[in-house]
């Protein structure tokens, strides 16, 4: 991929896209500014869409449903093939926005591109995947067959952390199954989501109304909660708002699934192999700046006290090796968070802890940096238990340590969380290895690998309050979640 930075254009008013056409929002709706994290400039501005933009997308979606569902699976996984070629010729631009609106590097970035064209990959798999089933003969002349409809219009709410993969776990498994969308990307980064909308209307296959965009943020959100046009609602975002989407939008009806966040314990074995423990552990709490659903943000560090010790030293070590900088400087390790906002959110966190009596093993408080974004790898030790920084999410580059003497007692503590999205281990033990796989409560599980993230033929399977609902995103889930089953039990004398 090339790191040649073309300059940035002057920032556009976002529009919505409605039934293949670009349209303004209401007249009364209100702005954000869309900000570059590394250089503090006003990228974009978003309007935050209200109820009547949300339902002119519905009436949109609803218009192109019956062309849509009547369309072949075989002519629907045709028009997936092309948003993929299509994807895949934009790797790069899209890449670029990423890190441009939300901030990480471009490698990060170029990567998220990668496996949200991995989610298409597989949704092109649908005309087998939609196969039914059927029961010959049940009784005299009657035979029973399952078969798989369309649910209808569905919408997908993302994250400013992956904002352009989170946007391809839904739309292309939703289209490719009959049903149209509705995509609510972030309004703090809402550019690659609409740029893959662009992408995907561009395509002649996908006919005007299948794929539709909605700015905005809490109004739109309620907007297609309480909407009676929409069927289906994924969501991605912080676990207080999953428990919002589910329950305002199964009380209108609607299916439902919300996946929340995340607390992931890193397991360090005393037998763990440095190298791989190192990098592990780095790219796993501070790539990103620790803003994934999938970050290790606790290193429990498993041993005698002089192990631990060890241990904590080999991290320490490593971290301070990291350079934080902007997301466009290939020398760059640790991205700047996604706003000053996010950064003094975090930096308080820090305060808090210490002001408990946590130790401060690592510093990366630097004053913000160039766009007040910035903050280093930061390393807690001595955390009073139950503190937040050891149980909640702090999204940000900060690797709490706990302590315990036995693999035992660190999958216990672990499991005592009450998220359980990804658990990771570091060693060079077989055994230790299946007793983690088993014992512990998380949907994904890793072993010598930081970031766990299963590929897209998988579903993306967090636990606990990780998830709101029961299926995932991805994989034969994405199957279940956007088609009805319909039984058929006929008799032909
Ligand atoms: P967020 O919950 O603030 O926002 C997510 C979406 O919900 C956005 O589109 C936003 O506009 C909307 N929203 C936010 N507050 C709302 C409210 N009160 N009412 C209605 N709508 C609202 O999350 P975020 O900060 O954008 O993303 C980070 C979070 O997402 C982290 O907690 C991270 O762990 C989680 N996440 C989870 C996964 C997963 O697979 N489980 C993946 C990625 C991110």
């Amino acid at each position: 991929m090339s790191t040649t930075v073309p300059t940035e254009a002057p920032a556009t008013e976002l529009r919505n896209h409605i039934g293949g056409a670009w349209r303004a929002a209401s007249a009364s709706c209100d702005w954000l500014d869309d900000v570059d994290p590394a250089t503090g400039a006003v990228v974009a501005r978003v309007p935050l869409s209200g109820a009547d933009d949300v339902d002119a997308a519905v009436q949109a979606a609803r218009a192109a449903l019956p062309g849509w569902r009547a369309t072949s699976p075989l002519a629907r996984a045709r028009a997936v093939m092309r948003l993929r070629e299509v994807l895949l010729a934009h790797q790069e631009e899209l890449a670029e926005l990423v890190t441009r609106d939300m901030g990480k590097t471009l490698a990060d970035a170029f990567a998220e591109v990668g496996r949200g064209i991995e989610s298409v990959e597989a949704a092109i798999a649908m005309p087998h995947l939609l196969k039914g089933e059927n029961l010959e003969g049940v009784a005299g002349g009657v035979d029973v067959e399952l078969v798989r409809q369309p649910v209808g219009v569905d919408a997908a709410i993302t994250p400013f952390n992956y904002p352009a993969m989170i946007p391809l776990w839904f739309l292309p498994f939703a289209i490719a199954a009959g049903n149209t969308f509705i995509l609510k990307p972030s309004e703090q980064d809402p550019r690659p989501g609409q740029r893959i909308v662009e992408l995907a209307a561009g395509i002649d296959e996908i006919p005007a109304g299948v794929v539709n965009l909605v700015h905005g943020a809490h109004d739109a959100v309620n907007g297609l909660l309480d909407h009676p046009g929409i069927d289906a609602i994924s969501f991605v975002g912080s676990a207080r708002t999953a428990r919002h989407v589910m329950t305002r939008g199964t009380a209108s009806g609607k299916r439902v699934q919300a996946l929340g966040g995340a607390k992931n314990s890193m397991v360090v074995m005393p037998d763990a192999d440095p190298g791989l423990t190192a990098g592990g552990v780095m790219g796993s709490a501070f790539g990103a700046a620790g803003q994934r659903c999938l970050a290790g943000s606790v290193a429990v560090l498993v041993g005698t006290e002089a192990e631990q010790d060890r241990s904590r030293d080999l991290l320490v070590e490593a971290a301070r090796k990291l350079r934080v900088g902007a997301g466009l400087d290939p020398e760059t390790d640790v991205c700047p968070l996604v706003s000053s906002g996010a950064r003094e959110r975090v930096e308080a966190e820090i305060d808090a802890a210490l002001a408990d009596g946590a130790e401060l093993v690592l510093d990366g408080r630097r004053g913000g940096g160039a766009a007040g974004a910035e903050l280093g790898p930061t390393i807690l030790d001595g955390l009073a238990d139950g503190s937040r920084a050891l149980r909640e999410e702090l999204f940000g580059p900060v690797l709490a340590l706990k302590r315990v003497a036995t693999l035992d007692e660190a999958i216990e503590w672990t499991n005592a969380g009450r998220y359980g999205n990804s658990a990771i281990l570091f060693t060079q033990s077989g055994a230790a290895a299946r007793q983690f796989r088993y014992g512990i409560e998380a949907g994904m599980v890793g072993v010598n690998i930081g970031v766990a993230a299963p590929v897209a033929w998988f579903p993306f399977s967090g636990w606990k309050d990780s998830i709101d609902g029961d299926l995932h995103a991805n994989g034969k889930d994405a199957v279940d979640f956007y088609t009805r089953k319909k039984v058929v039990t006929s008799r032909w004398a």
